[in-house]
């Protein structure tokens, strides 16, 4: 995971946030670049007309530059922090044209800091609220005179910009709070499977509305119980730990990780299609094969499954990596299944043979068709 993500998004909670609030924030930021251009079509009895194009040129950048590869970005934090730094240069500039200290825009200096709250923790709020006030500063100096003559405008709005980075981060601190005591798992720090539905409900969306791949993973440590009866509880507890880090430390910083049961993982691939969610399951067989947590020896099995567009649902993926999963557990475990969504389509069942024979992957097995799987009735879907 990318340094910036990590120091601003130190949690598996804070970067799912980071990730499913893009698509909240969608609606409310059009609409305020909306009342925007009606302000300042209003305003242009005053100001320059202009500065109509660049509200423009600032949200057509926004959804093509940002918002359109965050989803996938291995740098979401670094996508955010660029969004915000362009959204206060721009406002900045257009203060600085229509009148400096005395500009009318300068109050929306601040609306930026209100979704950084939403984002990033603390740390995040107070970079971006250091960064408006000197924003403030060097838009007030470009035009000395005019503030010394009256500095009212910028003085006021120092306290106000200060108060909504507070109260923001303050609110979101205890709803954080909350949230992270309801959707990570206290052993290992991953989601727990309280927070899966909601995520993929996210991904279905925006699935939908780029017609992207989605592949989801399930991960079950084989004869698990095993382990427990032979080295004890405790520290079969390191185990599941070790192997939460491991698989952590083989994704990239959009891709989440949930602990769904006593040792079954989900992993949540957005922008993956089939082929390549296998090569990443196939990479954590191999990773947990070669851990050996304090001396201990483990394997797991793995389902994939992957839809596109319109096919990507929650109990559809769901169900797809599960029979793939018992289809692996059948098979002789330590090993990977792949299923397509569409289940039957033929495509999907050549490309997955294709990719067994063109790699040959040790453990990489044939795809199942769903009828001859049948479904292990996981709690997940009942
Ligand atoms: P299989 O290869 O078929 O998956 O065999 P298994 O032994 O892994 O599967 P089974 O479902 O029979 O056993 C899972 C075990 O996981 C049983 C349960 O005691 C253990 N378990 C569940 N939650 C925890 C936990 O939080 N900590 C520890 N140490 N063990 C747990
Ligand atoms: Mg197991
Ligand atoms: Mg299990």
């Amino acid at each position: 995971m990318d340094p910036l993500t990590a120091f601003f998004c130190p949690t598996e909670a804070d970067r799912e946030r980071l990730l499913d609030l893009e698509t909240t924030l969608r609606r409310a930021r059009l609409l305020t670049y909306a009342s925007i251009a009606v302000a300042l079509g209003v305003l242009g009895l005053w100001i320059q007309w202009w500065n109509l194009l660049l509200v423009a040129a600032l949200a057509v950048g926004y959804e093509l530059a940002i918002r359109r590869r965050l989803s996938r970005s291995d740098h979401p934090a670094l996508l955010v922090i660029v969004g915000f730094v362009m959204n206060v240069a721009v406002t900045a500039g257009g203060v600085v044209i229509t009148g400096g200290p005395h500009s009318p825009l300068l109050p929306w200096l601040i609306i930026p800091i209100v979704s950084l709250a939403g984002r990033f923790d603390g740390r995040g709020v107070w970079c971006g609220t250091g960064l408006v006030l000197v924003a403030l500063g060097a838009v007030a100096i470009t035009q000395p005179h005019a503030l010394v003559e009256n500095p009212t405008m910028v003085i006021a709005i120092v306290p106000l910009s200060i108060a909504v980075g507070l109260f923001s981060a303050a609110m979101m601190r205890a709803e954080r709070r909350q949230r992270a005591e309801s959707s990570l798992d206290p052993l290992t720090g991953l989601l727990n499977r309280k927070s899966l539905q909601g995520r993929v409900g996210e991904l279905a969306e925006q699935a939908r509305m780029t017609g992207e791949s989605v592949a989801l993973i399930a991960l079950d440590v084989d004869h698990f119980k095993q382990i427990n009866d032979t080295y004890g509880h405790a520290r079969g507890d390191d185990v599941l730990r070790a192997i939460a880090g491991a698989i952590r430390g083989e994704l990239r910083s959009f891709e989440l990780a949930y602990r769904v049961g006593g040792e079954e993982f989900l992993i949540v691939l957005p922008g993956i299609d089939l082929e390549h969610g296998t090569g990443v399951a196939e990479r954590l067989r191999e990773r947990m094969a070669s851990l050996r947590p304090d001396g201990i020896g483990l394997t797991v099995s793995l389902g994939v499954s992957a839809g596109r567009g319109d096919e990507v649902t929650f109990v559809g993926l769901f169900d797809a990596a599960d029979r793939a999963l018992y289809s692996a557990k059948r098979g002789g475990r330590n090993r990977v299944e792949a299923l397509s969504l569409a289940g039957t389509d033929d495509r999907a069942v050549a490309e997955v043979e294709a990719l067994v024979q063109r790699s040959g992957l040790a453990g990489v097995n044939e795809l199942s068709p769903p009828s001859a799987v049948p479904p292990p009735g996981h709690p997940l879907l009942s």
